[in-house]
């Protein structure tokens, strides 16, 4: 019991909730939840748990406002639920600190490897804070940091300065989405309507470098209207 890893789940609609816990408990997390955000927020000072799944639809307080109060006191990983239709929130939810999110009606087997993914990720940056990895591995892809060489295959893939710098940043997030304005900022340092399109046209002729054909992901991933994903090595 004490091995476990902890996740409070914050979930409005009753069968829903009682749901994500069953499935969870039998892959042996434990799991403390509710149906409030305010309780949310006091059982998430209280317990402490490693990870936080939030409906971003509660009817006491806004799923983004939790998100924001939680920021100003926890680095907890948080994992949202939101609605398709709920782009928007979707986007300002990662761009205020959530770390994934599952878009609803999801499958269990989606929720499970976002979940490990999550806690995956934590615990690497628990471990070793401060040591930066020497390279990255996907598939036939390497990224070996230090001499900013990237390889397919064992062939050298040519990327300007810009395309690297956005491939790497995806890497030391890999099995994160990375929002539009997140990358941008990170490439660019500013945010404006243009850039989109610049970090799209990038993003094109990166796949295009690796070799990926149209409708294939077998390194990044773009969600749709929300950004980039770098598959993670244990997806
Ligand atoms: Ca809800």
């Amino acid at each position: 019991m004490n091995n476990k890893y902890k996740i409070l789940l914050v979930e409005d609609e009753l069968n829903i909730c009682n749901f994500i816990r069953t499935v969870l408990e039998a892959n042996s997390y434990h799991i403390i939840d509710t149906q409030k955000a305010v309780t949310g927020l006091s059982l998430l000072k209280s317990h402490c748990p490693n990870l936080v799944i939030l409906d971003l639809g509660l009817p006491d307080m806004d799923g983004t406002d939790f998100i924001r109060e939680v920021r100003t006191f926890s680095n907890v990983p948080i994992l949202v639920l939101s609605a398709r239709s709920n782009e928007n929130d979707k986007i300002l939810a990662l761009d205020l600190g959530a770390n994934d999110y599952v878009t609803k009606p999801f499958g269990i087997g989606e929720l499970l490897a976002r979940v490990r993914a999550i806690l995956r990720t934590s615990r690497i940056q628990e471990l070793d804070a401060d040591s930066v990895p020497q390279n990255f591995t996907i598939n036939d892809l390497t990224i070996v940091y230090d001499t900013r060489k990237i390889t397919v295959a064992d062939q050298e893939i040519k990327l300007t300065q810009t395309e690297y710098n956005i491939v790497e940043l995806l890497s030391l997030h890999a099995g994160k989405v990375m929002t539009y304005s997140e990358i941008i900022h990170k490439i660019w340092g500013y945010s404006d309507f243009g850039s989109i399109k610049k970090l799209q046209v990038n993003m094109a002729n990166i796949r295009k470098k690796l070799g990926e054909k149209p409708g294939e992901n077998k390194y990044i991933l773009n969600e749709l209207g929300v950004g980039y994903r770098m598959n993670s090595a244990n997806d």
